[in-house]
């Protein structure tokens, strides 16, 4: 296993009910190391440009209403397996399916307010990481 770095997305829904502490916490508690981390509020366009891939599902409109609802707080996460840790930690996109203990299941209102974003796989990791941060706001 590699050290990696992942981005991580504090969510609108989680935001506005107060749980960024209790979120963060539980990367703290799987060994991923916050080494970068803003508050922000996605515009429209950056919210349409980070989603892109989702352009033509028939939830890309609502997805975007959503990102853009409310604060976020953007982190890149390092450790060990940082990207398929953080996916565990996080848990199934839908709540209903996600297992005990995960963020999900805990904290995600729905499918679509679901809490947390997490880069899905290394190039994805390394262009996310790169819409939001440049080198020098990464401490490790
Ligand atoms: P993310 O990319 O946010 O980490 P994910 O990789 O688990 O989540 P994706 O399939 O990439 O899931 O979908 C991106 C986001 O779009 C989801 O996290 C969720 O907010 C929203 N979404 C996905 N599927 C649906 C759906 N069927 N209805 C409404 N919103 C959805
Ligand atoms: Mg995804």
């Amino acid at each position: 296993m590699a050290v990696e770095r992942t981005l991580s997305i504090i969510k609108p829904d989680a935001t506005r009910r107060n749980l960024t502490g209790r979120i963060i916490t539980k990367f703290e508690e799987a060994g991923l190391r916050i080494v970068a981390s803003r508050r922000t509020r996605l515009s429209t366009a950056q919210a349409e440009l980070f989603y892109g891939v989702h352009r033509e599902r028939p939830f890309f409109r609502s997805l975007v209403d959503f990102m853009t609802s409310g604060p976020v707080v953007v982190q890149v996460l390092e450790g060990e397996n940082a990207i398929a840790k953080n996916r565990e930690v996080m848990g199934a996109t839908n709540p209903a399916n996600a297992a005990p203990g995960t963020i999900r299941k805990e904290f995600a209102e729905s499918i679509e307010a679901n809490s947390v974003h997490g880069s899905d796989a290394p190039e994805t990791a390394a262009n996310e990481i790169r819409f939001f941060f440049s080198g020098l706001d990464i401490v490790g």
